[in-house]
């Protein structure tokens, strides 16, 4: 017998050798219908999966992410089971779950119309009733991709060549007259997809690369039950009225254009002025708090990258001047980070154990060629403005310190009315990442990790674990902000760094007149000024805070001879300040208010003959 220690604590004694399904099953009937997958030992699972260990035991359903993510999972092999169905020619590219639904990308002649939505979610629906079984098998690599050849499946076989190289078996699921290739888990069904809708149908590369095809993805969103569905899909319309990349364009704060290139936003008048009042709150609060403000180059030749780790680990994510593999000739590139600049601040001159903690700070431009697909309104952007510091400290300063940087995003966050959503990620390393991405030892790592765990711990920090999330150089505390879909990113993040001082030769003499080496801070105090303005105009459904509000007051004459006074007025409360406008234009006073409101102006006043009285907030 083996024994199940389960979620609550209790222990359970199952026979050997069964899967987690019929363990389920034996728990209780009710359980067994909800089960998405299982966690072991807290790795998440398959309920397919045969138990023969002792291992803690947890099942997870609809009501948690992971039980969300095998869901929806299953619900994108539908969809492709449809589409296969319905257009024989389609080839199949990836379809995984996200933290709001799920997606399959197809290569097809034409993105599918309307109708052609229509038909494949009748499809689906057909799937779903015949409950099919879902089945896993396994193929050695070579038999996986003579299969996936046979099938005419080209993106499936590129993404099977890759996995090849590990020489392990490859995982296929098949439903009926379906067969994909996953990893899974999956649900053991179709059947419980009951409630399902095909949100929207939009272009995506191929990986995410403008150099690839372009493909057709179709988003959707699946529930148990259509009640949940219903609600889903009201929550969401709701949504869309916040959504700032389309009210923050409605508003005028940004627009895009197509041939300024994509994730580089034109930042409008009032949203440059929001940009801009944070900004020099934050540089106020920095100075508060002893930060020295810096300003050092947009760009660097690749000796510098190269000496920080940014050529060998951040290169694709960097905008390269100058052809990267000639090495007659300088190349530059602009940069991702501001670390490797404002150290040269702290090396201008030999530093001693009084100059720190030295906590350096700067108002910073950078670029980051991020993936195409990816881009998002302000949200997921190629270049940015940050608040970045960069805190240069002994090791006995570095738990102070860190509860100082905390704090500063904390107050930075509520002010601006964003901190109660907030949640905290300690972003670690993941020691089994094969894609070399980390810098240093594991002794290092787990060292810089452990001090982090310590701090936060004693700070009584509540967090969840990404794993894989770390910088390359050190462990981060992130604070994760979602969009009104439900997307999550990263405000402000704050990081122990072990390894690039030493980098960069940045000793300091002690005390004892021995040269060592500092920690080093990284941290931001709000977040990008894009992706915080974006939030806020989600949260505030685009009323602005008055004191961040691009135009404060209006100001609205009723008659021509009205006018005048207004002007008087509002020249008053600008030489106070104030940002007014006065709306003469020669028009009944009605559009007047109805312009004033749904440009979420805080306060409109109407100017008549007897008085001005306040009408509206928006
Ligand atoms: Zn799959
Ligand atoms: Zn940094």
């Amino acid at each position: 017998m083996l024994k199940l220690t389960l979620k609550d604590g209790s222990v359970r004694e199952v026979e050997n050798g069964q899967s987690a399904a019929d363990i389920i099953k034996g728990i209780g009937a009710g359980l067994f219908k909800a089960a998405c997958c299982v966690k072991i030992n807290g790795e998440v699972k398959d309920l397919r999966t045969i138990i023969d260990n002792d291992c803690e035991f947890e099942v997870m359903t609809f009501d948690s992410l992971d039980g969300k993510k095998t869901f929806w999972h299953t619900a994108s092999h539908i969809l492709a089971q449809a589409v296969k169905r319905l257009f024989p020619e389609a080839k199949l590219a990836i379809g995984p779950a996200i933290d709001t639904g799920f997606y399959y990308d197809f290569d097809v002649e034409k993105p599918f119309s309307a109708d052609e939505l229509l038909k494949i979610e009748a499809e689906m629906k057909k799937i779903v009733k015949e409950g099919i079984a879902l089945e896993q098998f396994e193929m050695s690599p070579a038999d996986a991709i003579a299969y996936l050849k046979e099938q005419g499946e080209p993106y499936k076989v590129e993404l099977c060549e890759e996995h090849a190289d590990k020489g392990e078996p490859i995982s296929f699921y098949k439903q009926g007259d379906f067969t994909d290739l996953c990893a899974g888990p999956h649900l053991l069904s179709t059947a419980p997809v009951k409630a399902f809708k095909l949100l929207s149908c939009t272009g995506a590369y191929w990986r995410g690369n403008e150099k690839n095809k372009m493909l057709t993805r179709i988003y959707a969103v699946a529930f148990p039950k259509a009640s949940e569905l219903e609600e889903h899909l009201k929550k969401l319309e709701e949504a869309k009225l916040r959504d700032h990349n389309k009210l923050g364009r409605e508003l005028e704060y940004f627009t895009t254009v197509d041939y300024v290139g994509q994730g580089l936003p034109i930042l409008l008048p009032k949203g440059t002025r929001v940009i801009q009042l944070l900004q020099r709150w934050i540089e106020d609060e920095e100075q508060k708090r002893g930060c020295l403000l810096t300003k050092t180059p947009l760009m660097a030749k690749r000796d510098l990258y190269r000496i920080s780790g940014h050529w060998d680990h951040y290169l694709d994510g960097m905008f390269v001047l100058g052809d990267p593999t000639d090495e007659t000739k300088e190349c530059f590139a602009l940069r991702p980070m501001t670390c490797p600049f404002q150290y040269q601040v702290y090396l201008n001159r030999q530093r001693s154990y009084r100059d720190l903690p030295m906590r350096l700070t700067e108002t910073s431009t950078l670029f980051r060629n991020e993936d195409s697909g990816e881009m998002h309104g302000l949200i997921r952007v190629r270049q940015f403005t940050i608040s970045e510091g960069h805190y240069i400290l002994r090791p006995d300063q570095l738990e102070e310190e860190f509860k100082g940087c905390l704090e500063l995003a904390k107050y930075c966050l509520d002010t601006v009315g964003l901190l109660e959503d907030c949640t905290f990620r300690f972003s670690q390393w993941d020691p089994a990442n094969p894609k070399n991405k980390y810098e240093g030892t594991k002794e290092q790592w787990e060292e810089a990790q452990r001090v982090m765990g310590q701090i936060l711990d004693h700070l009584g920090v509540e967090y969840t674990v990404g794993i894989d999330e770390a910088a390359f150089y050190g462990p981060k505390l992130d604070i994760q902000y979602k969009n009104v879909f439900g997307k999550e990113d990263t405000l402000v993040t704050i990081q122990i760094d072990m390894l690039l001082a030493e980098k960069f030769g940045m000793y300091y003499i002690d005390k004892d007149g021995q040269k060592k080496l500092p920690y080093i801070i990284h941290r931001t105090s709000l977040g990008c000024y894009e992706r915080t303005l974006a939030y806020m105009i989600e949260h505030f459904a685009g009323v602005m805070p008055l004191w961040l509000a691009p135009e404060q007051v209006r100001l609205l004459p009723i008659g021509e001879q009205h006018v005048e006074y207004a002007q008087k007025l509002a020249d008053r409360l600008t030489s106070l300040g104030m940002r007014v406008t006065v709306d003469s234009r020669d028009d009944n006073i009605g559009p007047k208010i109805k312009a004033s409101r749904l440009e979420r102006i805080p306060y409109t006043f109407i100017i008549g003959d007897k008085e001005f009285f306040q009408v509206l907030k928006p």
